[in-house]
């Protein structure tokens, strides 16, 4: 869990490459308290920001995550997070900074409500099938994000 005090605090968990395209969202209330993440789109859709609690150090962290332009026929993709499998532009390539030339893309469910994915009931027929529970799916998908984090970016 992560509370964050102020919009100034919220800012600063964004790397400085990244803090110029970040738009929070209206009606923040601080202090905020985040469990695990938390992800929002802005209005026009094409970028999508994440902060999430770093397991290890338990900071904060906030990436902001690009929307590449769908090209040619809508395809079905899984997302690497959550494993929710989906056509339609609901899952697709997400693009970070890494450093200031270079971008790194993923393909993520678009507005990262992998957390969703993972506490519906009944699972959508289409997603991957495991035997997880939803406790480790969670932490799962904490790590994939962090690992993925601290791999490209931080
Ligand atoms: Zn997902």
């Amino acid at each position: 869990m992560i509370r964050i005090s102020s919009e100034t605090e919220m800012m600063d968990t964004f790397r400085p490459v990244d803090r110029e395209e970040v738009d929070l969202p209206a009606g923040l209330k601080f202090p905020l308290v985040i469990k695990d993440y938390m992800a929002w789109v802005e209005p026009s859709g094409f970028r999508t920001f994440l902060v999430y609690e770093d397991p290890t150090s338990r900071d904060a962290r906030g990436i902001v995550f690009r929307r590449s332009r769908p090209v040619g026929e809508p395809s079905v993709y899984m997302c690497e997070w959550c494993h929710r499998v989906s056509g339609g532009g609901a899952v697709g390539l997400l693009t970070a900074a890494a450093g200031s030339r270079h971008r790194i893309g993923l393909h993520l469910c678009r507005d990262l409500s992998c957390k969703d994915t993972i506490a519906a009931k009944p699972p959508s027929v289409n997603d991957l099938r495991e035997s997880l529970n939803e406790q480790e799916k969670s932490s799962r998908l904490i790590r994939r994000i962090s690992e993925f984090a601290r791999r490209n970016l931080f």
